[in-house]
């Protein structure tokens, strides 16, 4: 089953810049998928329209069965507890505590303590940080920041992962901690995945799909792909 369709997607900028040109692509539920191509490929802005920070301006997005462009504003918030997103910068709040991050979207939600604490907890063990429940950001390296921000986009056992350079700012070694920890919630889980990435190393070791963009057209989409020269 597709848990995600794009139908003759365009975005245009209001500048004038075309991003995405006349896109289509189906993606299985439970899939892992790479977004690759150079910058200013449309990578980042094709994540955005699966959150709807971004609206096409043809076409459509269809996730999990809601048309995203036409959801109304005050109705985003069904379609954004359908997903998680991990960013390049972590964007952890810095003056909670791990296991308060983590927490934080669920107190938002109004759950109840317990049920809080058992899903925190999971998550935090699926990325290997339960030894530091009780440290602050700054007091992790960025591998471990990352996981923490993994771990929150995580809790709430979402259908599907959003992962915009999630390795950008880490050292190969780091990367592939990374790495592990997203194909574990994959397979685990059942987690669909969709990583935008410049990391050749990474994306030529996982061997999983790979969606090739250029200057805003798609180029290819393959089952058990590599860092392809056409994303060059
Ligand atoms: P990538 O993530 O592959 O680097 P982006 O999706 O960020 O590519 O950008 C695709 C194109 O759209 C680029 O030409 C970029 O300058 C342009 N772009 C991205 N965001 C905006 C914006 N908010 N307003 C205008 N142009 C934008």
């Amino acid at each position: 089953m597709d848990l995600i369709r794009v139908k003759n997607v365009e975005k245009k900028y209001k500048n004038g810049v075309t991003a995405i040109y006349d896109l289509n692509l189906a993606i299985e539920k439970g899939s892992f998928v790479f977004v690759i191509g150079g910058s200013g490929s449309g990578k980042s802005t094709l994540i955005k329209m699966l959150y709807r920070e971004e609206k096409p301006t043809k076409g459509q997005v269809i996730v999990g069965g809601l048309d995203v462009a036409r959801i109304k504003d005050k109705k985003v918030y069904k379609l954004r507890r359908q997903l998680g997103i991990v960013f390049q910068d972590y964007r952890l709040l810095p003056k909670l505590t791990v296991y308060e991050n983590v927490a934080f979207a669920l107190e938002c939600l109004g759950e109840r303590k317990d049920s809080i604490r058992k899903k925190v907890l999971k998550a935090l063990e699926d990325v290997g940080l339960k030894n530091k429940v009780h440290n602050y950001p700054d007091q992790l390296s960025g591998g471990e920041q990352q996981r923490v921000a993994i771990a929150r986009a995580i809790v709430n056992n979402p259908k599907l992962l959003l992962c915009d350079e999630p390795t950008g700012n880490l050292d190969p070694e780091k990367s592939l901690e990374i790495m592990k920890v997203l194909e574990d919630i994959n397979k685990v889980r059942g987690t669909t995945i969709i990583m935008a990435t410049h990391d050749k190393d990474i994306v030529n070791k996982m061997k999983k799909q790979v969606i090739t963009l250029k200057d805003g057209h798609l180029v290819n989409f393959k089952q058990k792909g590599t860092y392809n020269n056409e994303a060059n």
